[in-house]
């Protein structure tokens, strides 16, 4: 078509406007994962499955907003419930019933979540889980898994990026700061977890256990690998922490969108503490703190004081609340399997075609979530699925081609599916992976 045509060579309005912000922002934009080079795609505006970029190029967006928009861009239900509410007005320090019907949702649907708080965005569910429970149990430490991301509050970012050092891998278990200047006091806090490693996860919960408030866990780690959790490693996880008084925080900011319940109802996992994000606020911003009641108890009661104050001028602002409700309403049963069903047809034909051309590729994920490794074996824990510098640029490579064929695929991360795709759209991303195999391969 005319526009597969077109983009590959014109981006000319997105080059002007990358040098424009280039004044203005430190590193060019204020979105840090996105492709730079030779410029960024500034997008015009999104339509279903697809972004149209301010040089009228089309792309099937695989990215939806890091996993937000399970049902693409412009999902009328949702549009239509924030153009109604907009005539009201959009935030008040009083209550609306709009909170207590997202709240009810999502206590209906999700186990573990008895009780629910809303703030805006994911970073800021985990910060006030892990200080619920630090606040729940009264101890200073957490434990988290290397390699993971839960967003920029120090305490969980410390341990997200570690890499082998000149002789390889460390039996690191307490993590370094994160970032330069970040305290070493923080990191000493921090505990490191190997996904997937019932001896590790035993023997190292053991010896901290008389400090640690709660372990930190995604169910499927995106940035870590996107590898399934083992039966095995959950059973030890649960019964370790129960039996040291650690509570289990679930980080599903981005898993919740594997399963109606939910990824620890789909994986076994019964945490004290859940958080959510993303796709529960249906393309604006959100974050959620759920748990059982005996432990969100220290957000307060009816008739105490909390331990733990919590608010947020924006939190449950009536927006995000029915913009949630309205895509979550929408996620039944059945949108969830249908998306799992194109997503499992997606990661066989992925697999296909490697297996096809004996590439040394893999390919991990669930339900609508996916992600290409440049690795024979595909990773069961972050040290497998750790990219060298070499790798980075082939999957950087890999995106770049796929680009080329008017398709946006994150590298680094999850990809994933939104319910305005149809079946045509996963054939174009089987070949365009074909197109690129054939051009690394020859
Ligand atoms: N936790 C997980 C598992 C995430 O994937 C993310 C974001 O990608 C976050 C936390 C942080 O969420 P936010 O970007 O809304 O702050």
């Amino acid at each position: 078509s005319t526009n597969r045509l077109r983009q590959a060579s014109v981006r000319s309005r997105s080059k002007h406007l990358f040098n424009r912000a280039k004044a203005v922002f430190p590193d060019g934009t204020t979105r840090a994962t996105v492709e730079k080079d030779p410029s960024p795609i500034y997008v015009q505006r999104g339509e279903g499955a697809y972004l149209i970029d301010v040089d009228g190029n089309q792309f099937l967006d695989l990215n939806n907003n890091f996993t937000t928009l399970i049902h693409g861009h412009g999902f009328a239900p949702v549009s239509q419930a924030v153009a109604d509410l907009l005539r009201s007005g959009t935030c008040f320090a009083n209550p609306t019933e709009h909170e207590i019907a997202l709240a009810e949702l999502l206590t209906a649907r999700i186990p573990a979540m008895e009780r629910v708080r809303f703030v805006n965005s994911g970073t800021e569910a985990v910060m006030f889980a892990i200080k619920a429970a630090r606040a729940f149990t009264g101890r200073p430490a957490i434990a988290r898994i290397e390699g993971a991301y839960h967003g920029a509050y120090d305490w969980a970012e410390a341990g997200q990026g570690v890499s082998p050092g000149k002789d390889g891998w460390t039996p690191m278990s307490v993590a370094t700061p994160a970032y330069r200047g970040t305290p070493a006091s923080v990191a000493d806090e921090v505990h490191l977890l190997r996904f997937n490693d019932v001896e590790d996860i035993e023997a190292r919960l053991r010896a901290v256990s008389d400090r640690i408030a709660c372990v930190l866990i995604d169910p499927m780690p995106s940035r870590a690998g996107l590898m399934h959790p083992e039966p095995a490693f959950i059973e030890a996880l649960s019964q370790t922490a129960r039996k040291h008084g650690i509570l289990i925080i679930a980080d599903e900011v981005l898993n919740l969108r594997q399963a109606y319940a939910g990824a620890s109802a789909r994986y076994g996992l019964n945490p004290d503490l859940v958080t959510a994000g993303k796709i529960i606020g249906g393309g604006f911003p959100i974050g959620a703190i759920g748990g059982r009641e005996e432990v969100m108890r220290v957000f307060g009661t009816e008739d105490a004081k909390p331990l733990l104050p919590q608010g947020g001028t924006f939190s449950a602002n009536p927006v995000s609340m029915v913009a949630g409700r309205a895509a979550m309403e929408a996620m039944t049963p059945d949108a969830f399997d249908r998306l799992e069903a194109m997503g499992e047809r997606l990661r066989a034909g992925l697999s296909a075609s490697i297996a096809r051309c004996g590439a040394s590729f893999s390919v991990t994920g669930a339900a609508s979530l996916f992600r290409i490794h440049p690795k024979r074996v595909a990773p069961v824990e972050y040290r497998d699925a750790y990219l060298s510098v070499e790798e980075a640029w082939l999957m950087r490579r890999m995106s770049r081609s796929f680009l080329e064929a008017g398709i946006l695929l994150p590298y680094g991360a999850a990809a994933c599916l939104s319910t305005p795709m149809v079946d045509s759209d996963i054939d174009l991303v089987l070949s365009a992976f074909d197109e690129f195999l054939a051009a690394e391969i020859q």
